[in-house]
């Protein structure tokens, strides 16, 4: 059985980036939380810093894993663990060079067609602040 990252419960699986902001099933989209850490109060559901901090964390570690500039179709499937189909789908109007894809169209299509950065935290803070 899953368990929750957080708390050991048993866990359902939640995307990182949501499928509605364009997200697709691989491993490091997947975080599993039980039901309170999922959909509760203090989940990413409900709250905008924690799904923030989740989408920058698994936004590093793509560019972590995906250092080199460009990438073939096939070290990207075997890298990410992704579906071939899938992968083609997401990636269908990206330049395809000679050395393959580039990292950072990869990256940003597994995002949800986003690019986040830590000021985004902070304007959550700034946001907050004023109230
Ligand atoms: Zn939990
Ligand atoms: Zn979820």
């Amino acid at each position: 059985m899953l368990r929750c990252q957080i708390c050991g419960k048993p866990a359902e699986r939640h995307h990182i980036v949501y499928k509605s902001q364009g997200g697709v099933d691989f491993p490091l989209n997947f975080k599993y939380l039980c039901p309170e850490h999922h959909r509760g109060e203090y989940g990413p559901h409900k709250n905008r810093k924690l799904d923030l901090k989740y989408k920058l964390e698994m936004q590093h570690k793509l560019e972590k894993l995906l250092y080199k500039k460009f990438y073939t179709l096939d070290e990207l499937i075997t890298l990410l663990q992704i579906n071939k189909g899938m992968l083609k789908k997401l990636l269908k109007d990206c330049k395809l060079y000679k050395e393959g894809y580039k990292s950072f169209d990869v990256i940003y299509r597994l995002m949800g067609r986003k690019i986040y950065t830590e000021s985004m935290m902070e304007e959550y803070y700034d946001f907050i602040a004023n109230f």
